[in-house]
């Protein structure tokens, strides 16, 4: 019998959208070949990364000027990318847990970081308000979802300096103004995919500010040039992506997503605040709506080992 999978990431994924990719991996679409053997450069897996970024664009609304590539590295990598493609002098950061910490530590090695407000001191449990973004900073970072505090920044900030957000853990759940952002990214598999690719959406002209040479594979340049194949990409974990947003956009885009993660915390954090087994420890203000980041931890070690 299938678990229920409580588990941050790698995540559930919605049956059909494994099962495609199942079948993908047993013939890829009546070639006679497998998916994992299937070359990157080939005719029947170019359109699979055109279709991707498409449905991509259209279900976040992303104006022109920005470019949506499919990198290897995680998250974790971006954490260094971001600052080597963006970081000129000076940097802010918003300190909401333990990803942005990590992400402002990578910051560190290439400039000025300013830590705008943190949350440290309580322990993560709420997103800080009445904070002020220096306007002299090359960009301004945030993690829009906490994913182990079980915190969220539910809305598009305003920002006198290009925003970059981590949205590993709350992207297509919600629309976004995307036009608010100057690079939005994430590792799939908590939210877009299974493990092994990372989605970068990258405002065009925001690049080539800075004065530093970049190695050629950690610029994003690179790869927006080279449609996300300059060299072999994730194709399974990207064709698993293509699975998802096709899942996504039938069920009614993101709005749809949006309104089933209203619900679905309304159900569990009704429980949480009814029942005296649990303690919700996130600030109400700031409760995040993602699945995973909303039981106590012994609750869901317990869900995610209990068919
Ligand atoms: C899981 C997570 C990461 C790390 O992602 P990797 O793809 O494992 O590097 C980074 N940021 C957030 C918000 C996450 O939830």
């Amino acid at each position: 019998m299938k678990k229920y999978n409580f588990n941050a990431g790698p995540s559930i994924l919605p049956k059909e959208v494994m099962e495609a990719t199942a079948a993908a991996c047993l013939e890829f679409e009546g070639s006679g070949l497998s998916l994992m053997e299937t070359s990157h450069r080939a005719k029947n897996f170019q359109p699979v990364v055109d279709e991707a970024v498409a449905l991509f664009k259209e279900l976040l609304s992303i104006p022109e000027g920005y470019a949506v590539i499919f990198l290897g590295g995680g998250a974790s990598l971006e954490f260094c990318m971001v600052p080597y493609n963006f970081l000129e002098k000076k940097a802010a950061y918003l300190n909401t847990g333990v990803w942005a910490t990590k992400a402002q530590k990578e910051a560190k090695l290439f400039g000025e970081v300013v830590e705008v407000a943190s949350s440290a001191d309580k322990n993560f449990t709420h997103i800080p308000k009445n904070f002020t973004i220096p306007t002299d900073a090359d960009y301004f970072h945030i993690t829009s979802n906490n994913t182990i505090y079980g915190t969220e920044i539910l809305k598009d900030y305003d920002s006198p300096v290009p925003m970059i957000a981590d949205m590993s853990s709350d992207i297509l759940s919600r629309p976004i103004d995307v036009s608010k952002y100057g690079m939005i990214y994430g590792g799939a598999q908590k939210n877009l995919s299974m493990a092994g690719v990372t989605f970068c959406i990258i405002k065009e002209d925001l690049l080539g500010k800075v004065s530093r040479p970049i190695p050629t594979m950690l610029d994003y340049r690179t790869h927006i040039k080279k449609g996300s194949m300059f060299n072999t990409p994730p194709t399974v974990p990207i064709y698993c992506a293509l699975q998802n947003l096709k899942w996504i956009k039938k069920q009614g885009g993101v709005e749809a997503m949006e309104k089933l993660a209203i619900k679905r915390a309304e159900i569990v954090y009704g429980e949480i605040d009814r029942n005296k087994l649990f303690v919700g420890t996130a600030e109400e203000d700031s409760r995040s709506r993602m699945r995973r980041d909303i039981a106590t931890s012994a609750a869901s070690a317990q869900a995610a080992t209990t068919p």
